[in-house]
């Protein structure tokens, strides 16, 4: 029996075993998951995970419950040689083996990107994992508990001063949930008013969200600085020590909440720990039918998709583009490697991928949102319907769609 191995069970990685358990016949194939957790992070719940309109663990999706003909490996896999066809993997118990593959398929997604910026490490909290998005609201819970028993001052305005690094969709939507949240327990906490909270937004470039246009991009800066807000464009994160927050225009305040959202990296195994080919960005080359190498040098049996591939994007105008990073294109593609695969085995053809894109829906707190399909803006409750309810429909089973609405 051919053995396939997935490197990544998170959205790209869980989409090609899930339909691959569909699609194999009886005794074709072993589909086996390496990954160091037991779920599928569904990450654009993660800011709602954060304000608590989701539950923590209604976006994460179990990989045993759902992918029964599948073999998992609890592990993190730290080298690819597919010149002799193994991986290397570091089980979460155990010594470290090798393990030997007919077909590899490469899904480890991306990591947070980070700068040896002082403090950073110690002080700032990220928003890719469930656990980092459950501390964020603990943080940002506890500290309105103790702000509520300190007079006002130095010590209270701290514990009341929240500061998100990274102006892309997932800093936005943290911040703009987060400040929904902080909103909202005002009603809880008679002790604090509206003038006590202190949010910021600091952004390198001169505009946030680059997925949507110009004017769009300036309408969520007004939306979010008329509730009361301050956005930083222009402006880079200088030190975080003792998490006082200094930042490249000069300003300087203190922060007991600081969440860094500033980017993702190419994730090392592929990076730095693979001979298979890599772009100047450290993500595989692949070619449009998902097939790792270029169409002269096809790396023979090995598949790669999502935020760790730089894909061909065949609906896109300009020559050369790849697809950008998020999960419309990593769940995509994901069925379409599966497919692929399938039709390999069996000798059949495969297919390039191509996905016209949906649009972007962004949510900025309850009940407010911004949408964009080409010329097509939507803003306000609709837009934050609109991405509410695509990703409930998005979320994969039906028992977690009906989890999420029910919260
Ligand atoms: C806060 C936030 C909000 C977002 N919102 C949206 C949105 O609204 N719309 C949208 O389209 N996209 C959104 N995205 C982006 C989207 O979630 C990602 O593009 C998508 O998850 C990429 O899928 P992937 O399979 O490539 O990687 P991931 O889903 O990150 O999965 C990678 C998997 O690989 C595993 N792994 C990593 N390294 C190893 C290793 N060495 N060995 C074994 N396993 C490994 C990880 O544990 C993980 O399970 C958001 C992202 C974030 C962080």
């Amino acid at each position: 029996m051919r053995e396939i191995v997935i490197i990544g069970g998170g959205y790209a990685g869980f989409y090609t075993a899930w339909r691959l358990e569909k699609s194999l016949r009886k005794g074709e194939a072993r589909v086996t998951v390496v990954d160091p957790r037991p779920y599928m992070t569904y990450q654009p719940f993660l800011p709602e995970v954060a304000a608590g309109s989701v539950e923590a663990r209604h976006a994460a999706v179990s990989l045993r419950r759902h992918l029964r003909r599948t073999r998992l490996i609890a592990g993190r896999v730290t080298g690819i040689r597919s010149a002799v066809r193994t991986v290397q993997i570091r089980p979460v118990q155990g010594a470290e083996y090798e393990l030997h593959y007919d077909v590899l398929v490469v899904t480890t997604g991306a990591v947070t990107r980070t700068f040896p910026i002082p403090g950073l490490a110690q002080q700032a909290i990220g928003l890719k994992h469930v656990e980092e998005a459950v501390a964020v609201r603990d943080r940002l819970m506890t500290n309105f508990d103790q702000a509520a028993s300190l007079p006002p001052g130095i010590e209270r305005r701290k514990l009341l001063t929240v500061t998100v690094v990274g102006g892309g969709f997932s800093g936005v939507e943290g911040f703009g949930e987060l400040l929904s949240l902080a909103t909202a327990m005002l009603r809880s906490y008679p002790e604090l008013v509206m003038d006590d909270l202190s949010f910021h937004l600091v952004e390198a470039q001169g505009r946030i969200l680059p997925e949507v246009g110009d004017k769009p991009g300036a309408w969520v800066v007004g939306s979010l600085e008329r509730r009361g807000a301050r956005v930083h464009l222009n402006t880079q994160l200088v030190s975080a020590e003792g998490g006082h927050v200094v930042l490249s225009s000069g300003e300087e305040f203190d922060s007991a909440l600081i969440v860094w959202t500033a980017g993702n990296a190419a994730n090392p195994v592929v990076h730095n720990h693979t001979d298979l080919p890599v772009d100047e960005r450290g993500l595989l080359v692949v070619r449009a039918d998902l097939r790792v190498g270029t169409d002269s040098q096809p790396v023979t049996d090995v598949w790669a998709a999502g935020d760790d591939a730089a894909v061909p994007d065949l609906a896109s105008p300009v020559p050369g583009a790849h697809t950008v990073p998020n999960a419309q294109h990593a769940v995509r593609q994901g069925k379409r490697l599966a497919k692929n695969i399938v039709a390999d085995l069996r000798g059949g053809r495969v297919r390039p991928y191509r996905h016209d894109s949906l649009g972007v829906a962004a949510t900025l707190g309850m009940g407010r949102g911004i949408f964009q399909y080409k010329r097509i803006v939507i803003k306000g409750f609709p837009a934050w319907l609109l991405h509410r309810g695509y990703h409930v429909l998005a979320v994969p089973t039906w028992e977690r769609k009906v989890r999420v609405l029910a919260v």
